[in-house]
């Protein structure tokens, strides 16, 4: 950790070179090169108050402005995922070069830039007295995803950090505020692996074939009922298997053992623990073996009936409307993130950059949509705070 170059050199910087300080440096998950330590810095000397929280070999970033309420707090991550081959980039992934417009580089929309346009906006809003702004920022989130906002939630309920309202800045959608993420499908992996006997395929007295018990369970599974209704909220729960596999590359010998994987993304009629159990009890059944589970979140979505929920839903609403001049759309669509830790702790709403590009080679965001994006986070911060009456007025 040590002779890292500081890209980060100030937070009065425009939106523009803000981001790409932030995509010089290579931070791929989980290592952040440094990045929250600087931030932390530049924080400081801003007057925040700042954290940084090292657990293992993860480095997380908690920082905060002002000691009351309403305290509204901003989430992200520093960390991205590996470049995949340099060649292929036609710019370099992370000298964040600009070309007719566009900002090149890994993690500028996934999720770099979102950071910078928030840290931008807070810098030309004026916080009322007493209220509060906190940054909660890890870089663990592409990767295991324990040691960074998981562990982080502990954190800040052992040190009496109790936001109450969390905006992240994670991509959602195709275009700059045309989309608030309401929530996220809930994610478990499961494998299989099942012993048999090998044998020459023309001997079935002498072979016991795993690949067919694989299959059996693989039907079985596919076929297990989810979802007991249409969710309004969320796309129908699904099961997909990723790989059905032995490793055998000869074509008369029936291999001895076989490995089956699949995937479940799930809505909120389900809950992990229960769906766990469900697959344990069919692969017993029919492969009579246990999978492997791994559960990465349960599903969680904005509560409507709750007048928290309810009123920072439309605080965002607003200020996306106040700047794109449209109704933005609701969704629950895409992958995990730090959100389904994060909703123990208040209500989470995400908006970002577009997610056309993201985990790509040659990942870019245009300098139009991080102005864009920045003009949607100020208009929020100002609704949150003021409230809407405060700017009815047309710019
Ligand atoms: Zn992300």
């Amino acid at each position: 950790m040590t002779n890292q170059t500081i890209y980060l050199t100030s937070l009065d910087k425009d939106v523009i070179a803000l981001a790409q300080d932030f995509v010089k440096y290579p931070s791929i998950t989980p290592d952040d090169q440094g990045c929250l330590t600087h931030l932390a810095q530049l924080l400081k000397q801003k007057g925040w108050q700042t954290h940084i929280v090292i657990y293992e070999n993860v480095t997380n970033l908690y920082a905060r402005i002002g000691t009351g309420g309403p305290h509204l707090c901003f989430a992200g991550h520093v960390d991205v995922v590996p470049t995949g081959p340099v060649e292929q980039w036609d710019h370099p992934p992370f000298q964040a070069e600009i070309h007719d417009g566009i900002l090149f580089g890994r993690g500028i929309a996934d999720m770099k830039g979102g950071i910078a346009c928030f840290l931008s906006a807070i810098n030309t809003f004026s916080l009322p007295k007493d209220a509060s702004i906190s940054i909660l920022l890890t870089s663990d989130e592409e990767g295991d995803a324990i040691n960074g906002t998981k562990r982080m939630v502990d954190w800040m309920q052992e040190n009496n950090q109790n936001p109450d309202v969390f905006l992240i800045g994670e991509p959602t959608g195709n275009t700059v505020g045309s989309v608030v993420q309401i929530g996220r499908r809930g994610s478990l992996t499961g494998q299989l692996t099942v012993l048999g006997k090998q044998g020459h395929i023309a001997y079935p007295e002498h072979f016991d074939n795993p690949v067919t018990k694989v299959v059996a369970c693989a039907h079985s599974l596919k076929n297990m009922l989810l979802d007991r209704a249409r969710d309004p909220d969320f796309e129908p729960s699904r099961l997909e298997f990723t790989s059905i596999d032995t490793g055998n590359t000869a074509s008369n010998v029936i291999w001895g053992q076989c490995q089956g994987r699949f995937g479940i993304r799930f809505n909120t009629q389900q809950n992990a623990a229960d769906l766990a159990e469900k697959v344990t009890t069919i692969c017993r059944e029919t492969a009579q073996t246990d999978p492997m589970i791994r559960i990465s979140g349960d599903p969680f979505l904005i509560n409507k009936s709750d007048s928290k929920d309810k009123n920072w839903l439309s605080c965002v609403h607003h200020g996306l409307r106040k700047t794109t001049r449209q109704s933005a759309q609701e969704t629950t669509q895409g992958g995990i993130t730090d959100g389904r830790f994060l909703t123990q702790l208040g209500p989470v709403l995400e908006v970002g950059l577009p997610e056309q590009t993201i985990h790509q080679v040659n990942e870019h965001v245009s300098v139009d949509d991080l102005h864009q994006l920045k003009s949607c986070y100020v208009n929020i911060l100002e609704t949150f705070f003021y409230g809407a009456s405060a700017d009815t007025q047309p710019e």
